[in-house]
């Protein structure tokens, strides 16, 4: 049964309205302005009005997220990078922009610059790549590792011809990248953290299901090593 729409209190409104500066939160879409925005309740609940329940985009990206064109992922990752002082739309004040040092370290970014700084640092080498806090890049560990098998899942299907596969030419690992970015709703480095485990798994099985996975496994040979066993 649809719940009851509970009208959002005109504070929380404002609030809302401010956390996006007033300005459609989509990167795809132009609309500016407070006349312009409405409230979205992210699960579908119009009862629900937990502030993190809640985000202001525009009456046509509205329409379009309550239709399911916008994805759920889109709208989650929208409100994360607000809640963490990043706006999504390349022209804000607090996007995330791809400086010298990988981040533009400025007034919006509250809180979670510290974990950001922190993050910079342990990521010298990947400089000029947004981290975005509570996302799987945000943690270089599981990060590394979900590269690690990003690469090795390119490597196995490159070899695939030599065991009868039809793909002849090399898979680049920027390929698995966008497979995953159309499967999960987001780049593997942006995908929220506690869906990490589950990204692992998936890499796993379809490296196992290459040919050449397939090939080792019979021979006992091992496809990829764990985690607790990465950079040893
Ligand atoms: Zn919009």
């Amino acid at each position: 049964m649809a719940k009851k729409r509970i009208n959002v209190p005109v504070k929380l409104r404002n609030r809302l309205f401010d956390e996006v500066q007033s300005k459609c939160p989509n990167p795809k879409c132009d609309k500016v302005g407070i006349s312009t925005l409405e409230v979205h309740h992210m699960d579908g609940d119009p009862s629900n009005n937990d502030e993190r329940n809640l985000l202001a985009i525009c009456s046509n990206c509205h329409t379009e997220a309550e239709k399911g064109l916008i994805s759920h992922a889109d709208l989650d990752l929208w409100k994360r990078m607000l809640v963490s002082g990043y706006h999504p739309h390349p022209l804000a004040m607090g996007a995330p922009s791809r400086d010298r040092a990988g981040f533009n370290i400025g007034a919006n970014y509250g809180q979670v610059a510290g974990t950001i700084n922190n993050t910079v640092k342990q990521e010298k080498s990947t400089k000029g790549r947004v981290i975005l806090p509570g996302s799987i890049g945000s943690d270089p560990g599981k990060y590394n590792y979900m590269e690690y098998l990003i690469k090795r899942l390119a490597d196995f299907r490159s070899k695939g011809s030599s065991y009868g596969q039809k793909r002849k030419s090399k898979v680049h690992p920027g390929v698995v990248r966008s497979q995953i970015e159309k499967e999960w709703g987001g780049l593997p480095k942006d995908l929220p953290i506690d869906r990490f485990e589950a990204l692992i798994e998936s890499l796993k099985d379809k490296i196992d299901r290459t040919a050449l996975g397939r090939n080792n496994r019979r021979r006992g040979i091992r496809n990829y090593h764990p985690i607790e066993e990465h950079g040893k």
